[in-house]
């Protein structure tokens, strides 16, 4: 899937001029102190990237990049890239997983899922088990939910006291203060799904024997209660989007839309930080072993 690396067509070139690419990232980006008026934002857009086929080999081209700057990172071995995503259910952050780390090496890689905290979770501080699961130097971490789950699910399950989530905003951002100044590079992605496009995408979930176990009875009651997530996760996005830590707001409407869009900011950060490989042991060059 990744062998052919696609040969820049007139149309591939000009969506990753970076001058462009500034501009699409600058659109998803939610300024610190900014709230990103979800409500309002369109979850159809396709940011310029015309048609699914256009996407693909746009995205083929980013997964090479990725999966070069990922191996530099790894041989470099001193900062890592957090990327964390959220989205209601159904929102799409598994397909995102799956089409975006397709051809990166796992060795590499560290995936977490996060779900209603266990026993052992629930006897320590909430950002216990975030911590434990951080991306070690030299990999890409995927946080599948996050510790914003718990200032959002915490609120709308009514699961602690209002001071008690009111508060996390605040440690959260300095938290991530600390890990960037620790050096690693977060990513913070909201998948915008309309209430629509759930629907649609529940009804194939009840509908496809093959996807029925990702259904429950539950998410009926999220679902019922969409448009107060929605603005509880306004809130949080308003209070923790930092310039060390800064939120995009990923149109989820559209597979090919949210994919191709993850990529670019990822493979925007990771170009950024440069990695670089180490300098090899001196006298190596022309060595021939016998
Ligand atoms: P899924 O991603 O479909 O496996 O669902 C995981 C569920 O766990 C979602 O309903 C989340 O809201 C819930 N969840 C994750 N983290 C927390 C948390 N810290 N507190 C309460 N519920 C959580
Ligand atoms: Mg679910």
């Amino acid at each position: 899937m990744l062998d052919t690396p696609a040969r820049a067509s007139g149309r591939t070139s000009s969506w990753q001029q970076p001058s462009r690419v500034a501009r699409v990232i600058d659109t998803l980006r939610v300024a610190p102190g900014t709230s990103p008026e979800l409500a309002l934002r369109a979850t159809t857009a396709d940011l310029g990237l015309g048609d699914e086929d256009a996407a693909r080999s746009i995205r083929r081209e980013l997964l090479h990049r990725l999966a070069d700057l990922q191996e530099r990172l790894y041989a470099e071995s001193t900062r890592a890239v957090l990327l964390i995503l959220q989205g209601l259910d159904a929102s799409g952050k598994d397909g995102v997983i799956r089409s975006v780390f397709t051809g990166v090496n796992p060795l590499g890689m560290r995936v977490a899922s996060f779900r209603v905290p266990t026993e052992t979770e629930r006897a320590h501080d909430y950002l216990w088990r975030i911590h434990a699961a951080l991306p070690p130097r030299g990999t890409i971490g995927v946080f599948n939910r996050s510790h914003y789950e718990d200032v959002v699910a915490v609120r709308l399950h009514s699961l602690a006291p209002e001071d008690v989530w009111r508060r996390r905003p605040g440690h959260i951002r300095e938290f991530e203060r600390m890990l960037t100044d620790s050096g690693t590079a977060i990513v913070k992605v909201f998948l915008d799904v309309s209430k629509e496009e759930q629907r649609v995408r529940f009804q194939e979930r009840i509908d496809d024997p093959a996807k029925r176990w990702k259904f429950r009875k539950d998410d009926l009651e999220v679902r019922r209660r969409f448009e107060e997530y929605v603005a509880a996760w306004d809130e949080v996005i308003a209070e923790t989007s930092t310039d060390w830590a800064p939120w995009h707001v990923v149109p989820a409407d559209r597979n090919w839309v949210k994919s191709t869009a993850v990529a670019t900011l990822l493979v925007d950060v990771l170009e950024r930080l440069d990695p670089k490989l180490p300098d090899p042991e001196p006298g190596l060059e022309g060595m021939v072993i016998a």
